[in-house]
């Protein structure tokens, strides 16, 4: 059995910020941002950026409020 490949995607913890509330740090990515996840487990962005398939929503949500600036 292989390894399952892993990708660097935005961190589905802290969603990229690297902290929680502007001052804790984020432990998943050591407040970087970025996080490696299973590949199977991410998708490309609309920037070619890789996320968590469950940020999905988020995500769409990040474009609806970008959409009525
Ligand atoms: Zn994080």
């Amino acid at each position: 059995m292989s390894e399952e490949k892993k990708v660097l995607a935005i961190c589905p913890r802290c969603k990229g910020n690297g902290y929680f509330n502007n001052d804790i740090q984020c432990p998943q990515c050591n407040s970087s941002g970025w996080a490696l996840i299973n590949k199977s487990q991410a998708y490309k962005n609309c920037y070619g950026t890789y996320e968590s398939i469950a940020d999905k929503g988020w995500e769409a949500r990040a474009i609806w409020v970008s959409r009525k600036e």
